[in-house]
């Protein structure tokens, strides 16, 4: 077994399994996708630590924990259509696209979305759409979602977003402060966009959600 192997077995049962994760396809998936490919080749060996890591462009790829926890919210069974607003690096991603039907991932760096594109095509992805632009406008040529995933903080739930999940699909997002947010899961129960279900998942620290319905550059 090759030593990275070994890293993401004990990454998934010393921090995932062992708070709380699970979903047996997710386990599955983290065992498998290659984190270390996501991150620059001098923090390789950091790729399985119990943290976040920093990627180009002074953005972040998120702790596994992190990851794990946002991805069983969206509670995937392998035919979703998924948004994910924030490609970063590509592994969340590469997660999504292990577990969804689709994946339709934006960026609104271009080099951060040309580096995860090509990435993503070397691991054989072909389920995944990446755009570069302002993800607070969601995608809305391929609404509705049945789950959208936000992997930046954001001051509050962008309405545009919500509008482009199905009834009964799945919202994660952090929500807060710029410095720290709480991790929220929403459910959507029907077409007013007031009534959905609202669960407090946790503590969180994300980069700004920069765009229209985000923070401001
Ligand atoms: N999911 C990523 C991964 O696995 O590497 C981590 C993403 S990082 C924490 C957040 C990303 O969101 C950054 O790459 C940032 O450029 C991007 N971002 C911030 N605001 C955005 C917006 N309005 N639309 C699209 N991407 C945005």
């Amino acid at each position: 077994m090759d030593r990275y192997k070994k890293q993401r077995l004990r990454m998934v049962e010393y921090q995932i399994k062992s708070r709380g994760i699970k979903d047996p396809r997710l386990l599955k998936v983290m065992e498998t996708v290659p984190r270390h490919l996501f991150v620059d080749e001098a923090l390789r060996d950091q790729a399985y630590n119990d943290n976040p890591l920093p990627i180009d462009e002074r953005q972040t790829i998120s702790q596994p924990y992190i990851v794990a926890l946002m991805t069983e919210a969206l509670e995937l069974t392998g035919k979703e259509r998924v948004l994910e607003i924030g490609t970063g690096s590509g592994y969340q991603t590469a997660i999504l696209a292990e577990l969804a039907d689709r994946v339709f991932s934006i960026e609104r760096i271009a080099a951060l979305a040309g580096g995860a594109r090509k990435l993503l095509d070397a691991l054989h992805y072909y389920n995944v759409a990446i755009r570069v632009g302002d993800g607070t406008y969601g995608w809305k040529e391929e609404s509705p979602f049945d789950g959208i995933i936000v992997t930046a903080g954001a001051p509050s739930v962008p309405r545009t977003l919500l509008s482009q999940l199905t009834i009964g699909g799945k919202m994660v997002i952090p929500v807060g402060g710029r410095h720290s947010q709480s991790l929220i899961k929403l459910t959507r129960i029907s077409e007013d966009l007031n009534e959905v279900k609202k669960e407090d998942l946790g503590g969180c620290r994300f980069v700004d959600l920069v765009g229209e319905y985000g923070w401001e550059y």
